[in-house]
């Protein structure tokens, strides 16, 4: 959620993959052909993968792999909740809330500890991490997790942590990219036509073939030339030109992040807000712009927590070797990723792993990722090791 770059890696990705099958459904038949059939092994592939899954549960891998994973710490990451569409738009970003609700009541049904992420922290630098802890996390401040999902988790008596990008929180408009792309998602149309009185984005676009570029084009040009308020203008204009209805396509604020006030309601809720920039980017060409980007993101905060403000997640999940270093520098003390795995004693508190979860996961996915079933290889070689078993056999 910027106007500039960063963003790209993560969900530019994922988008432009949507945009392939989306168009080939409607213009090519030939292409709609593969399309369908690609569709169908995917979901011959999932169905597999959930029967192997729940095969393996049944027969007691997953309590064996929670067992033998019990000193790592499980840090979940979501972002937005899914109001209308969203979440089949983009899975990995905004997830229903019934769809939530139901791993809320796994976790509690499974007897999983739910702690804080200072907690975490704390465990992960001095240890000892004991019964599979999980931390439950929030990126980017979309205003459907202050609405929804924090007085869910305050039901359950669930602490989390909502790592908040402040840029629009002082801005009422739309999170310009996001809703690009969701355009560009949601239109029947296979061109568009741009009349800005701008060269560098004026003409007609071939939507057939996906929008990566003209979204790449739109979204530069937009950082650069326009304020937020033409910004918001443009998305309208945008929507209209793609056949999408603008008020429907950006009601009930499905792209807007808290405001203050909203954000200053979520301590007493049990949420704790941190870190995340304030432009949604990490430079790496200069320290002193990067401590901007914190401080910039401090300042805003400061009046919506009484708790220290030195937890960050990585924009996109994006960081170079520098950072965690220039971090720990401007008295950050910790920083998740999106990297998938768990942290024990001993693992780098600035590059701490998550485990994303989606709303196209099924509950037995989810348990599966949360068990450790992934590492399980690793964790029974490593418990094997500190057994005098394989100490004697080392000796010969
Ligand atoms: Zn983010």
């Amino acid at each position: 959620m910027t106007l500039a770059k960063p963003n790209r890696v993560y969900i530019f990705s994922t988008i432009s993959f949507s945009s392939v099958f989306w168009h080939s459904f409607r213009n090519h038949s030939k292409v709609s052909f593969i399309a369908r059939k690609t569709v169908q092994t995917m979901a011959t592939k999932h169905w597999l993968k959930v029967t192997i899954l729940r095969g393996l549960k049944f027969f007691g891998f997953f309590s064996v792999a929670r067992a033998l994973t019990n000193d790592s710490v499980r840090i979940i990451c979501y972002h937005g909740i899914s109001i209308a569409d969203q979440a089949k738009f983009h899975p990995g970003l905004f997830m229903r809330l019934e769809v939530l609700a139901g791993r809320l009541k796994l976790l509690k049904d499974g007897g999983w500890p739910i702690i804080s992420l200072n907690k975490a922290v704390s465990v992960i630098e001095s240890g000892p991490i004991t019964g599979a802890p999980i931390v439950i996390t929030f990126d980017d401040g979309w205003k459907s997790i202050g609405d929804f999902a924090a007085p869910l988790l305050s039901q359950y008596g669930m602490h989390s942590t909502l790592y908040v990008t402040t840029y629009y929180v002082e801005r009422r408009a739309d999170v310009f990219n996001v809703a690009l792309y969701y355009l560009f998602w949601k239109t029947k149309h296979t061109q568009l036509i741009v009349q800005k009185g701008h060269a560098a984005i004026d003409g007609t676009y071939d939507l057939t073939k996906g929008h990566a570029q003209v979204t790449a084009r739109l979204i530069d040009f937009s950082s650069t030339h326009l304020t937020w308020q033409q910004r918001q203008e443009f998305l309208e204009q945008l929507a209209v030109s793609l056949g999408v209805d603008p008020i429907a396509a950006f009601a009930e604020g499905r792209f807007n992040v808290s405001t203050l006030d909203d954000l200053r309601r979520l301590p007493a809720l049990g949420m704790d807000i941190q870190l995340h920039t304030h432009r949604h980017r990490l430079p790496n060409n200069s320290f002193d712009a990067m401590v901007k980007e914190i401080s910039d993101n401090q300042q805003v905060l400061k009046t919506t927590t009484a708790e220290p403000l030195v937890h960050f997640c990585y924009p996109s999940g994006i960081y170079g070797n520098e950072h965690p270093d220039w971090l720990r520098a401007c008295g950050v003390t910790s920083a998740t990723t999106l990297e998938p795995g768990l942290n024990s004693v001993g693992s780098n508190p600035f590059l701490l792993k998550r485990i994303l979860d989606r709303d196209n996961w099924s509950d037995i996915e989810f348990e599966a990722a949360i068990s450790g079933l992934r590492e399980l290889p690793h964790a029974l070689w490593r418990r094997l090791k500190e057994t005098q078993i394989i100490k004697w056999l080392n000796q010969y």
